[in-house]
């Protein structure tokens, strides 16, 4: 049957399809999608796990036991993850075992640009790259055989626009695998890393991946020559083919669906029957770099493609043009200007429970040691209250190292702010070392319910699982108790004038603190029904109060506006404009109404 599936979707159907019994992930754009869509085939077990570094464990020990596993994580994920990945290609699997790591060229959700290309020859494990829907779909079939026939995890990379573009794909039937499940004591060395046994394994992986090397030219169907006109010949893979062709398709093409190992001999026969070869590929000169140090000539690639950023046909067009048509780039129309268009930058929620918390963390005057999630936002301005952010769960460390350096002088001036679902992911462990190494940083942890930014998946912290069952919850002040923090406090981020009492209070106390938010559901989380603590659906603004003097604009509410129009208040003060709340979109937080001094932000009527 034939149906228009999103790369991600794909994923999932492919592992259904492939008989994958477990399924482990930490949500991270633009990868999110595919534990969603495995969830819902009942014939996987699968769970949003606390980070990606537990979601390769938990996939792994499945696989021990000869279950056919999948983990999926986006690229920094994979960072995470580094650590039993890196031994993982020792071991070997005995269920097929797959990792999928979805990269995000041009940053659109992310804190860096990664090209996880780099992983496959770093950590020794096969990598392959589908190009579209039906690939995904494909090759993840695929790599569950090429992980159960070379005793290897296998890495499947997709990108944001081939996990997120649909195109139509043939579904199958779903086979299970004939792996008999079960544990054997009998492999212990196969599977305890200490030297006596790792030493040998050093020895077997090049053997392996020699023999890997062997099946991506000879056997691997997705590596595929196509020569037409003989005088030019691309190198590419992935979505970058896909444009590359769509530019450029009476040229010949060697499309690489296997990014590592590379089909040497294929290669080499590419190099015999086109006279010019231009590598293609979105970010690192991965192939480029590869297919040099075999001694071959590339006419062009990252001399002339830029190796940051997405790619796209324009961009290859205007890369390549001249050189391959002997042509100028001639730039297309463009019928709107981007600077004529609406400006609609990121913003928190109106009503969001991190606005009144960062606005009062701003008003205290505290360098803010951030971290990963919607909260980021605060570091725009007006909010501009956030000033560092790095990695998941570095906030809290962050803050305690820089209160080491400042001694004295930084109490009353640091604090580290993170989310729940970032705090289970890699709060814990620095939050620790604060208290055990006399740190005095406070942590604020918002319990908003669940993790929001992704797309609301569940996590230890929600009391639900993936499939939505009940489960057990964790309560954050036990935890941050248990690693030795004395003083927890919590605060209802709405009440902005509380809030900054009790942070006052926290930084500038000579020891490590931590503040848990309250009564702070994500505004999307519609189970806790977070507009059901508020006393009025929405505010209007009294014109004949309001003086204009845009304070209630620094809470950024995007609900709220400025408008330019001279006139005066009730009591004769002259303005230039006042300030407009849009009924459509304000909640009735009452933020915006306790930073008023003019009592110009009334109840209205919906
Ligand atoms: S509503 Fe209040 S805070 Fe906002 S501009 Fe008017 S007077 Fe100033
Ligand atoms: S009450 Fe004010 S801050 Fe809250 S959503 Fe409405 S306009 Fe925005």
């Amino acid at each position: 049957m034939k149906k228009v599936m999103q790369g991600n979707e794909a994923i999932a159907r492919g592992a259904w399809e492939a008989g994958v019994i477990i399924g482990c992930a930490y949500p991270g754009t633009p990868s999110s999608e595919i534990m969603a869509e495995i969830s819902g085939y009942d014939e996987i077990y699968t769970e949003w796990s606390p980070n990606e570094k537990i979601a390769v464990e938990v996939a792994h020990g499945a696989s021990l036991a000869g279950g056919r596993a999948i983990a999926c994580m986006k690229h920094v994920g994979l960072n995470v993850a580094a650590d039993p990945f890196m031994t993982i290609s020792y071991t070997g699997v005995k269920g097929g075992f797959v990792i999928v790591v979805a990269d995000d060229p041009g940053q659109h959700s992310s804190q860096n640009e990664q090209d996880s290309r780099n992983w496959t020859r770093f950590g020794k494990v096969p990598m392959i790259e589908p190009a579209d829907s039906q690939e995904c779909k494909d090759f993840t079939k695929i790599a569950f055989d090429i992980s159960e026939r070379f005793d290897t995890p296998v890495l499947l990379r997709t990108e944001t626009r081939v996990s997120h573009c649909d195109s139509v794909v043939e579904s199958g039937e779903r086979k299970e695998s004939a792996i008999p499940k079960g544990l054997d004591q009998k492999d212990t060395p196969k599977y305890v890393m200490v030297p006596m046994y790792s030493r040998p394994k050093r020895v077997a992986l090049e053997d392996k991946i020699a023999k890997l090397a062997a099946y991506a030219d000879t056997e691997f169907p997705y590596n595929v020559m196509e020569i037409n006109d003989p005088s030019i010949g691309f190198i590419s893979s992935g979505v970058s083919y896909l444009y590359t062709k769509d530019v450029f398709p009476q040229y010949s093409f060697l499309k690489l669906g296997m990014v590592w190992p590379l089909p040497k001999n294929m290669i080499a026969e590419f190099f015999k029957k086109v006279k010019k070869v231009i590598v293609v590929e979105e970010l690192d000169p991965f192939f480029e770099t590869e297919i040099r140090a075999m001694g071959y000539k590339v006419w062009h690639g990252k001399d002339l493609i830029p190796a940051m950023g997405e790619l796209s046909p324009g961009i290859i067009k205007q890369s390549l043009i001249k050189v391959v048509e002997g042509r100028k780039y001639k730039p297309p129309k463009i019928m709107i200007k981007p600077e004529n268009l609406p400006r609609r930058p990121p913003n928190l929620c109106a009503g969001c429970s991190h606005r009144p918390l960062f606005y009062a963390l701003k008003k205290l005057g505290l360098y803010v040691f951030g971290d990963i999630g919607c909260y980021a936002l605060a570091v725009a301005p007006p909010l501009a209250a956030m000033h560092a952010s790095t990695c998941m769960g570095a906030g809290i460390g962050g803050a305690y190292g820089a209160g080491k350096v400042l001694g004295k002088k930084g109490l009353g001036k640091i604090c580290a702010v993170l989310g729940d679902s970032t705090f289970l992911h890699s709060g814990i462990g620095p939050l620790m070392d604060t208290v055990y190494n006399k740190g005095y940083s406070t942590t604020i942890i918002l319990d908003n319910g669940i993790t929001a930014m992704t797309g609301q998946q569940e996590t230890p912290g929600t009391g639900y699982t993936i499939k939505g069952e009940p489960a057990a919850i964790v309560d954050y002040e036990q935890i941050v108790r248990a690693v030795g923090v004395k003083n927890v406090r919590k605060v209802d981020p709405y009440n902005i004038e509380e809030t900054m009492g009790v942070i006052r209070e926290e930084v500038n106390r000579d020891d490590a603190s931590a503040i848990i938010t309250v009564n702070s559901p994500c505004m999307l989380l519609r189970r806790a029904n977070p507009l059901g603590k508020f006393k009025h659906p929405v505010y209007t603004i009294d014109t004949d109060r309001c003086r204009g003097c845009k304070v209630c604009l620094e809470i950024n509410c995007p609900a709220v506006s400025w408008q330019k129009a001279e006139g005066q208040t009730k009591d004769g003060y002259k303005r230039k404009g006042t300030v407009f709340i849009n009924k459509d979109q304000c909640v009735g937080c009452e933020v915006c109404v306790q930073v008023c001094k003019f009592e110009a932000i009334v109840p209205g009527a919906k």
